[in-house]
């Protein structure tokens, strides 16, 4: 295959071509078991055959060896116990990579074992939102490049989120969506179901209007994002706010389309970090549509910590017009005093 240089074709092939596959394990719904891993969250095979279609295409396809920080480590599939596990995995990934073999599946996964101090490296979630894939509703691939603390490229890839904007956001759309976003440059969306992004559409947030209804979105899981303290800061802002409830950075992609004016990611308990790769291509998405993304202080996400984003909790996502006052509204009620450091 043919070494290309712009890391945004290479991002957008390599998330398209994951969407696929994790398309194909979806469709093998009977074979997917959902494992625990050690923090008690789900893992499935889409998961790992995602990470490896992804690593694999960026090896290939890109110039300099990509260091990736990815979700997923390989333990799972080793020995006896993971090869009923790594088959599914390897069929899965050889319907978009036919030459790829079980061992090289395997240390694909592996590699994507980066501490995120580099300068510059990619970080993956494979399928963010797994509990979201796991009911057929939303979840994410998630690609993002960093160098020197900023996020300067991400693509999502969102296989179930309807292509048209009035289909219901909890059942699975057989075209899905993708967005991608560079740094300055802009943010675009492409159906998933196409080979490439050449019906790539720039998205770019209108204007609100003093009075506009908000709407808001949040984790369908109450474990994630407090749904009790958005509920309280909904009824406080001024004019009427409603509230959607999805998984994934599905919700970031709401954000850019226009489709939401907020994702509320309240936290839960004080000592939950948030992982880079949760945020790294949402956050830049919903940026260059126009979206203001920082902490529950107003802060800016800082992506120089490594994998996790050791300065920030919390998350907001909203309008330019509105973001400000959210911020305000959010030291008031005490919300951002109570999540500690
Ligand atoms: P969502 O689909 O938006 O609910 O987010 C899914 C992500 O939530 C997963 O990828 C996890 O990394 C992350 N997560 C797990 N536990 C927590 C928690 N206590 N607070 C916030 N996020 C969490
Ligand atoms: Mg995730």
């Amino acid at each position: 295959m043919s070494v290309q240089s712009d890391p945004l074709r290479v991002a957008e092939h390599a998330v398209l071509s994951a969407t696929s596959v994790a398309r194909w394990v979806a469709n093998r719904f009977e074979q997917v078991q959902s494992i625990s891993k050690n923090d008690k969250s789900p893992v499935t095979a889409a998961d790992f055959a995602v990470q490896a279609t992804v690593s694999i295409i960026l090896r290939q396809q890109l110039e300099d060896a990509p260091r990736i920080v990815g979700e997923e480590s390989a333990d799972l599939l080793e020995g006896d116990e993971g090869a009923p596990m790594l088959a599914l995995v390897g069929d899965a990934v050889r319907t978009m990579l036919p030459g790829a073999t079980d061992s090289q599946v395997l240390e694909a996964i592996g590699s994507c074992d980066h501490d995120g101090t580099a300068e510059r490296f990619w970080t993956l979630d494979p399928v963010d939102g797994t509990k979201g894939f796991l009911r057929r509703q939303q979840y994410a691939v998630s690609l993002g490049l960093i160098e020197s603390g900023t996020v300067v490229l991400g693509v999502l890839g969102c296989p179930n989120l309807p292509w048209s904007q009035d289909q219901p956001l909890d059942v699975a759309d057989s075209i899905g969506t993708c967005f991608s976003a560079v740094d300055g440059g802009g943010c675009r969306m492409f159906p998933a179901d196409h080979a490439d992004s050449s019906n790539a559409k720039s998205l770019s947030r209108r204007q609100r209007q003093p009075g506009d209804d908000i709407r808001v979105c949040e984790s369908v899981e109450k474990a994630h994002s407090n749904q009790d303290d958005s509920a309280r800061l909904m009824d406080a802002l001024p004019g009427r706010a409603t509230a959607v409830r999805l998984d994934s950075q599905c919700k970031y992609g709401l954000v850019a389309r226009d489709q939401a004016d907020v994702y509320l990611r309240l936290p839960v308990k004080p000592g939950y970090v948030e992982k880079i790769w949760d945020h790294a291509a949402g956050m830049i998405v919903a940026t260059e549509a126009g979206a203001i993304v920082s902490d529950v202080q107003g802060n800016p996400l800082d992506f120089s910590r490594g994998a996790r984003l050791e300065a920030n909790r919390g998350v907001i996502c909203a309008a330019a017009e509105i973001h400000g006052a959210l911020i305000e509204q959010i030291a008031s009620m005490g919300i951002a005093d109570a999540v500690g450091n």
